[in-house]
C-alpha cells in the first residue's frame, strides 16, 4: 500500500484533532445510521446548509410564502451571523438557480474584484511573492465584495419577496445572537493569534480575550445593522457611510498597537466599490449520461473543470466497468481537467479563456485517448491544445502543471434551496480563507474577504499561472462549483461544497457516485473522498484507506495522501411523486442541516434507491 502523510499547517491540524474529539466517527466514514438532522424528505420546498439557524432563515421564509431565490438569500444572510468565517457580507459568491416557470438555468457571478490601482506585479517585493500567508491578513488581497449585489440582484430579479423581508430572520439572529458550537469555538481558536491582532475582530469574536465557549451565545449588533442598513438601501450602502468604512479598514488596516505583525495596505477606493457590477452569465453545460449539468462558468473554474472531467468519463460506458474503474478514470479525468484548468482558466474579461472546446466532446475524446486502464498517467499532466483542434500533439508534451497538491482549507459555505414551484438555487458563497483576511470592518460586524490572494501571485519558470495574474478590476479564478443538473429537463440534482481547489473533485465525485455507482445521495455526500488535481498523490480522506478498491487502485499505481477533511456538500434531489431529498454534510465540519417543508415518506436509504435511472 502506496501512503503518505499530507503536511497539514499548525491550524488545520489543531482542528482535526478537535474535530476527532468532537465527533464518534471520522470525517469520509460513512455515518453509522441515517441522521435526521443531514437528510429530510417531503414535498413543498427545502432547505440544506452546513447550519441549523441559517436553515431555518430559509425554511421560515418559504414558509411565509417565499420562493427558492428568497431562501437562499435568507440562508446566505444568517450564515454570515452564525459562520462568519466561512461567508458573509464582505465577501463573494456564485449562484446558480433553475427557473421552474422558464425552464432554463441562469448564474450570477458575485464575485470579488480587484481594485483597479492593482497590477500584475502587486503580490511582488523585490520580483519576489510576498509570503502567503501575510498576503491572506493583509488589506492588499481584499477585493471589492460581490455578495451584497448578489443577494440584491437576485432578490429583485427572481424573488417573491422585498429584501427587507428576506434579510428578517439573519437580521433577528444577529441581534439575538445564535448559540456558538464546537466548530465556531474551533475555527475562532485556530485564528485567535491575528483576530487579537484586529481590535474590532477581537471584540466581535474574543470576547474576554479568548474563543467563545461552546453554548454561549454570541451577539452580533453591528451587523444587525449593516443588514438593516442593507436591506432599505441594498447594495447602494457600499457607496455610502458603510463603504467609506470599507475603504478606509481595507487601505488602513487597523492593527492593535504593539501587535507584531506586518499587516500590508489594500488598494482599495471607493471607487471600486461604486462600480463593482454582479455579471449574469450563461452556465456551462454538459451533457452527462443524457443528463444536462449546469455549472458556473468563469471566473470560476468550476463548472469548466467538472464538466470536461465528467465529458471524458462520459466516453466510456459504465456498464462495462467495475466501481474501481469508474474510480480509476474519474481520478485520471480530474488529473487532465486540472491540467487545462491551470492553463487556461481565468477571468474572461481579461483573458481568453477557450470554454467552448475545453467543454466539447471531441476535445474530451482527444483527452481521454491518454487514460490507460492499467496504469497510472505520470503526474502533472500537460495541458491539452484547445487551439489547435487536435489535443493529441501537445497533450503529451512536457508539463507546465503545478508539482503537487496544497492542503485546501475548509474554508467557504454552500447551501441548496428548492420551492414548491420546482424554482432550485445552488449556492457556493465564501470570504476566501477561514476568517477571510482577519479584519473586521469596525462597527459594522462582518470581516473582510481575502479573495484576491486566488490570484497567482506570478507566472511561475514553466509558464503557468498566466491566466490567473492580477490585473486592474479583474476576478480572481474560482474553484466554486455550484451545480443543478436536470433530467428528462426537469431539476434532478443540485449539490455544491467548500474546500477550494477541492470543491471541483468533492462535486465531481459525489456526481459519479450517484450517477454510475449506485449510491444514494446520502451516500455519495457521507462517502470517503478524494481529490485528484493533477498531482503525484491523489489526497483522500481517512475512510479509504485500507478498503478494497483502495487496493485496486494503489495497485494501479495511484499514491494516496491521508487528508482529514475534503468538502462538506449540501445538496438534494428530487424524487418520485414531487418528494424532494435534502442532503446535508452528516460529519464534516461537524454536521450540516437538511429540512423540508412537509416532511413526508423520510425512511432510510435503502439498498438499489441509489440507480439514477
Ligand atoms: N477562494 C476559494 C475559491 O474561490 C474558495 C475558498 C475555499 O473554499 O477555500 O475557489
Amino acid at each position: 500500500m502506496k501512503r503518505t502523510t499530507c503536511r497539514v499547517g499548525a491550524a488545520a491540524g489543531l482542528l482535526a484533532l478537535i474535530a476527532a474529539a468532537a465527533v464518534p466517527a471520522r470525517a469520509g466514514e460513512a455515518p453509522e445510521g441515517p441522521d435526521r438532522d443531514s437528510v429530510a424528505v417531503g414535498r413543498g420546498g427545502a432547505v440544506a446548509t452546513v447550519d441549523p439557524d441559517a436553515t431555518e432563515a430559509g425554511m421560515r421564509v418559504l414558509r411565509s410564502g417565499g420562493n427558492a431565490v428568497d431562501a437562499a438569500v435568507a440562508a446566505a444572510a444568517a450564515l454570515g451571523v452564525t459562520e462568519p468565517y466561512s461567508s458573509g457580507f464582505g465577501g463573494g459568491g456564485y449562484f446558480v438557480y433553475y427557473s421552474a416557470a422558464e425552464g432554463r438555468v441562469h448564474t450570477l457571478d458575485g464575485r470579488e474584484t480587484a481594485p483597479a490601482a492593482m497590477r500584475e506585479d502587486s503580490f511582488l517585493e523585490d520580483g519576489e511573492p510576498i509570503p502567503f500567508e501575510e498576503a491572506v491578513t493583509s488589506g492588499l488581497s481584499v477585493g471589492a465584495p460581490g455578495t451584497p449585489a448578489t443577494w440584491e440582484r437576485a432578490v429583485e430579479q427572481w424573488g417573491s419577496r422585498p429584501l427587507q423581508y428576506v434579510m428578517r430572520p439573519a437580521i433577528r439572529l444577529a441581534e439575538r445572537g445564535f448559540t456558538v458550537d464546537a466548530t465556531f469555538n474551533e475555527q475562532t481558536a485556530a485564528n485567535a493569534e491575528r483576530f487579537a491582532d484586529f481590535p474590532a475582530t477581537a471584540e466581535l469574536f474574543l470576547p474576554g480575550g479568548a474563543p467563545p465557549e461552546v453554548g454561549t451565545v454570541l451577539r452580533n449588533p453591528d451587523l444587525a445593522d449593516t443588514y438593516r442598513d442593507f436591506a432599505r438601501h441594498g447594495a447602494s450602502v457600499l457607496e455610502g457611510e458603510i463603504g467609506a468604512d470599507v475603504v478606509e479598514t481595507a487601505t488602513a488596516p487597523p492593527v492593535a498597537p504593539g501587535a507584531d505583525r506586518q499587516v500590508r495596505p489594500g488598494l482599495l477606493s471607493a471607487g471600486d466599490l461604486a462600480d463593482y457590477e454582479v455579471v449574469e452569465r450563461d452556465p456551462t453545460h454538459v451533457d452527462y449520461r443524457g443528463l444536462d449539468v449546469y455549472g458556473m462558468a468563469p471566473s470560476s473554474s468550476g463548472g469548466s473543470t467538472v464538466g470536461e472531467a465528467l465529458n471524458i468519463i462520459d466516453t466510456r460506458d459504465p456498464a462495462e466497468l467495475a466501481p474501481e474503474e469508474i474510480q480509476h478514470l474519474t481520478l485520471e479525468a480530474s488529473k487532465l481537467a486540472y491540467a487545462d484548468r491551470n492553463a487556461y482558466i481565468g477571468d474572461p474579461a481579461h483573458v481568453d479563456v477557450p470554454l467552448e472546446t475545453l467543454l466539447s466532446e471531441d476535445y474530451a475524446r482527444q483527452r481521454a485517448c491518454l487514460v490507460e486502464p492499467d496504469s497510472v498517467l505520470a503526474a502533472p499532466v500537460a495541458p491539452g491544445d484547445p487551439g489547435a483542434g487536435n489535443g493529441d500533439g501537445d497533450a503529451c508534451a512536457p508539463s507546465s502543471a503545478p508539482a503537487g497538491p496544497e492542503p485546501e482549507g475548509p474554508s467557504t459555505t454552500h447551501l441548496v434551496t428548492a420551492d414548491r414551484w420546482g424554482n432550485v438555487v445552488s449556492y457556493t458563497l465564501t470570504i476566501e480563507q477561514t476568517g477571510g483576511s482577519g479584519i473586521t470592518v469596525p462597527g459594522r460586524g462582518f470581516l473582510l474577504n481575502n479573495e484576491l490572494t486566488d490570484f497567482d501571485f506570478r507566472v511561475s519558470e514553466t509558464g503557468a499561472g498566466a491566466a490567473n495574474l492580477p490585473a486592474p478590476g479583474k476576478r480572481p479564478r474560482s474553484s466554486m462549483a455550484p451545480t443543478i443538473v436536470l433530467r428528462d429537463g426537469e431539476p434532478w440534482l443540485a449539490l455544491g461544497s467548500p474546500g477550494g481547489a477541492t470543491i471541483i473533485t468533492t462535486v465531481l465525485h459525489v456526481l459519479v457516485d450517484r450517477v454510475d455507482r449506485g449510491m444514494t445521495l446520502p451516500e455519495a455526500v457521507a462517502a470517503p473522498r478524494l481529490s485528484q488535481r493533477n498531482a503525484e498523490q491523489t489526497q483522500a480522506e481517512p475512510g479509504f484507506f485500507d478498503t478494497p478498491e483502495e487496493k485496486a487502485l494503489s495497485e494501479l499505481g495511484h499514491v494516496f495522501a491521508e487528508t482529514p477533511e475534503i468538502g462538506a456538500v449540501s445538496a438534494l434531489e428530487f424524487l418520485d411523486r414531487g418528494r424532494i431529498q435534502a442532503v446535508a454534510e452528516p460529519r464534516r465540519r461537524g454536521g450540516g442541516h437538511a429540512a423540508v417543508l412537509r416532511e413526508r415518506g423520510w425512511e432510510p436509504p435503502g439498498p438499489g434507491s441509489g440507480a439514477a435511472r
